[in-house]
């Protein structure tokens, strides 16, 4: 049996956890192994369609008092439960903040091992191979994991979503115990960056500014051509961050967040190494950058050798031609 944790943000399922229960069940057809979704939460039966419809054969909903808010512990603690329970021989997570967190958590709790950010799941001889990027990006790592369950996280944006497995399939619901009652670490306030969007790691277009933006306002700029974009959200190169011109949470790269969009826009950014490893596996890559030198124009799909104080405008008026036509 597969098991994928599923993340709901305001009550809504997360895209990337669709993509890791997609990509469950076509490794689970090979396998011949059924799959279940777990939802930690209450009031979410909504989403039980959803989620069949995306590859899960069994829902399992988890609800209780001291699950309403995230925590690493309770919800690693409950999993576990959860998966010596139904005899889980692999455990998907999106590789998203949270899938990041509780992964290992949960891996630890098992002693069992973790492929982390893994952009590729085969199943090889009966079992499965994950295969993940390391030394940001230059090299891919193939993993056999020797205990199980198997643990893994998948690289949002990077595994196809599938809608076609049909509406139905069992459902079943759980009460949780507040059993575990000490919980080191808890959630306090949840704080909304004003006007926030998608986060860079989930948008299918990001649109990144670095050093060459110049000034902080200067990002209302590429928020504005976000607001045409669909599923859009910005990023930025770490001086862009640095120099407090945007928060950290947008940055691209090495030390930052790494994103897998369709399209890259990357406006003002030279193309060190350190930021290529956060985005070099965008689908299409533009480039914007008066130097024509510039090492980004080495990987981009797409490259204008100008101003971006001169192209933004006009591409902005291309998008609002183009978007609402
Ligand atoms: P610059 O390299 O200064 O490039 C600015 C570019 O803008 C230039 O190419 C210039 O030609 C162009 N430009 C200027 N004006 C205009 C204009 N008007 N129109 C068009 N183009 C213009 N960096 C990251 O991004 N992410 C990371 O996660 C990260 N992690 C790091 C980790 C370590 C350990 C280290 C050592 C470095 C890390 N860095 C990271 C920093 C990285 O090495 C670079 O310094 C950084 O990416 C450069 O950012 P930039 O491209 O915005 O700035």
């Amino acid at each position: 049996m597969f098991l994928v944790f599923i993340e709901i943000r305001e009550g809504k399922v997360k895209k990337s956890s669709l993509e890791a229960l997609a990509e469950a069940r076509r490794r689970a057809e090979e396998l011949g192994w059924p799959v279940a979704a777990a939802i930690f939460g209450s009031g979410l039966e909504v989403q039980a369609p959803l989620l069949f419809s995306h590859g899960a054969n069994k829902v399992v909903f988890l609800e209780g008092e001291s699950l309403a808010d995230y925590s690493p512990e309770v919800y690693a603690f409950h999993l576990a439960e959860l998966i010596k329970e139904i005899q889980a021989e692999a455990v998907f997570f999106a590789a998203t903040a949270m899938g990041r967190d509780l992964a290992p958590r949960l891996a630890a709790r098992l002693g069992v091992s973790l492929a982390s950010d893994c952009t590729k799941v085969s199943v090889v001889n009966g079992d499965l191979e994950f295969v993940r990027p390391i030394y940001a990006g230059k090299a891919f790592l193939t993993l056999r994991l020797k205990n199980k369950p198997r643990v893994a996280t998948l690289r949002p944006n990077v595994f196809p979503l599938a809608s076609d497995f049909g509406q139905e399939g069992e459902v079943s619901r759980r009460q949780v115990q507040a059993t575990y009652s000490r919980p080191a670490s808890r959630v306090t306030e949840v704080l909304r960056e004003e006007g926030a969007e998608l986060d860079v790691t989930e948008a299918e277009v990001v649109v990144s500014g670095g050093r060459g933006m110049k000034a902080a306002e200067n990002f209302n700029l590429l928020r504005e051509l976000c607001r045409l974009i669909p599923r859009s959200a910005v990023g930025a190169s770490r001086s862009a961050v640095d120099s407090g011109w945007i928060g950290h949470q947008h940055q691209v790269g090495q030390t930052g967040k790494t994103v897998c969009p369709n399209l890259y826009l990357a406006f003002g950014i030279s193309g060190a190494i350190q930021h290529l490893a956060g985005m070099s596996g965008s689908k299409v890559v533009v480039a914007v950058n008066k130097d024509p030198e510039a090492p980004i124009f080495k990987i981009a799909d797409l490259g204008v050798v100008a101003d971006l104080f001169q192209v933004i405008p006009h591409l902005q008026a291309e998008l609002k031609k183009v978007l609402t036509e």
